[in-house]
């Protein structure tokens, strides 16, 4: 059987853990939990696309950053740029594990107001204190160093060089799946329709062929769908498939040096991709839910706002060609933009792997382990992932992360 096909039909019919999700997140927990040598149980992970053609996951700019607003997200980020860079060794030193990099051309945030500026010095001294090696650019360091910028109405910039810009989510994702699966992990091609409960624990699930099988936890590790998943259990979390549009573009005049990931204070963001070729992200200005399976492009946003802020930002770019475009989905927390996991306060065998609009993917190892650690050992063992914890929802606490693109 290839490394990384599902299976159609369960082996058993009851499991230690059944995760719903199997893609990024999906991945990392059922890897870590299947690692951890405390843990000697059965794991099943069911997805309803192996193909994964529509899941966040899929659909991603692949990039990590140190710089968030919060020391938790700052630390997550850590631990996810030290697990990509020392993949192989994560693996026991399996030498058919690759060894990657990050391409550290860095996120560079800009400001064009007070408010703005103020907010990144903010996170600035937070990021400074876990160790981070964000510097604050005045608008001519700027100019001097990244000429092709027009700084002309910017009051500041945020860069960090180390351990930000782009990596290879692909290869993190296969090993985790395939090393899951040596350890013993399954993986079920079947949508999950019901979730079982009885006396504050979910009991088992039940899928559209119409199997049903018993569980001793659930992690809900379903994306956009997050919030369908909840509710079969009688869960409401606040957390909406947001629709993120990306156009890859070739220039008439490549940049002289490597595009950080730019987050203009238009909305848009622009990056380096191939060597003489860039990526632009965006949304639509009225940001509503939409339906899981919307991927429609929305043309008009390309010719009205996302090549006139990007050429405005960079003359040089006055002249490009689009060369692909997507649609893709945040899984966005409305809440206060932070994940959301570990377990439901009653029902307390659910758990949740929720809710990380544009950054799950390189928060995906520090989950991970996180959610394992609460799987196997009841409480976590390395970062202390509690404030993303349901409660501070429904306590109206929001742990609010204000460094979302
Ligand atoms: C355009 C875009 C750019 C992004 N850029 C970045 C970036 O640069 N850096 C970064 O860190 N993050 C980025 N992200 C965010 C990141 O991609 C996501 O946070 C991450 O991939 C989420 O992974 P996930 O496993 O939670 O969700 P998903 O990848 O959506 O996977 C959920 C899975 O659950 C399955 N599922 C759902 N419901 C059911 C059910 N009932 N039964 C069975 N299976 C079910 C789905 O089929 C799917 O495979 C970006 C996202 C987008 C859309």
């Amino acid at each position: 059987m290839p490394p990384n096909s599902y299976v159609s039909a369960p082996a058993h019919d009851a499991y230690d853990v059944i995760i719903i999700g199997g893609a990024m997140m999906g991945a990392a927990a059922a890897w870590f939990t299947a690692s951890d040598p405390d843990f000697d149980g059965r794991i099943l992970v069911v997805d309803r696309d192996p193909s994964y053609a529509n899941c966040s996951t899929a659909h991603t700019n692949s990039c990590i950053r140190q710089q968030f607003s919060s020391a938790l997200n700052v630390r997550i980020s850590q631990f996810g740029a030290d697990f990509i860079q020392n993949l192989r060794g994560y693996m026991g030193g399996d030498p058919r594990v690759p060894q990657l990099k990050i391409q550290n051309y860095g996120y560079m945030y800009l400001a064009d107001t007070a408010v703005g500026a103020d907010a990144l010095r903010a996170s600035h001294a937070v990021q400074r204190a876990e160790g981070a090696e964000t510097r604050l650019l005045t608008p001519e360091e700027l100019a001097a160093e990244y000429p092709f910028y027009a700084t002309d109405d910017l009051l500041l910039g945020s860069i960090n060089t180390k351990d930000e810009g782009y990596w290879d989510y692909m290869a993190v994702f296969d090993w985790w799946r395939r090393s899951a699966r040596e350890r013993g992990v399954e993986f079920l091609a079947g949508e999950v329709t019901q979730i079982s409960h009885d006396a504050g624990r979910v009991t088992g699930v039940t899928l559209t062929s119409g199997d049903r099988i018993s569980c001793g936890q659930l992690v809900n590790a379903s994306g956009p769908r997050a919030a369908l998943t909840a509710a079969m259990a009688g869960i409401d979390i606040p957390v909406e498939p947001r629709k993120r549009y990306t156009w890859t573009f070739s220039a008439a005049q490549p940049l002289c040096r490597e595009l950080p990931l730019t987050v203009d204070p238009s909305g848009v963001h622009i990056r380096q991709d191939g060597a003489d070729t860039y990526m632009a992200g965006a949304h639509s200005h009225i940001d509503p839910a939409v339906d899981p399976d919307d991927f429609d492009m929305d043309h008009e946003i390309w010719m009205d706002h996302v090549w006139p802020a990007i050429a405005a930002r960079i003359p040089q770019f006055e002249a490009i060609r689009v060369l692909r475009e997507w649609a893709g989905h945040y899984a966005m927390n409305t809440f206060d933009h932070n994940a959301i996991c570990g377990p439901h306060p009653e029902l307390t065998n659910f758990l949740f792997l929720n809710g990380f609009s544009g950054h799950g993917l390189q928060q995906a190892p520090a989950m991970g382990r996180g959610t394992a650690e609460w799987l196997v050992h009841g409480g976590y063992r390395t970062l202390d992932l509690s404030p993303f914890h349901f409660e501070r929802i429904t306590a109206g606490k929001p742990y609010v992360e204000t460094a979302i693109i």
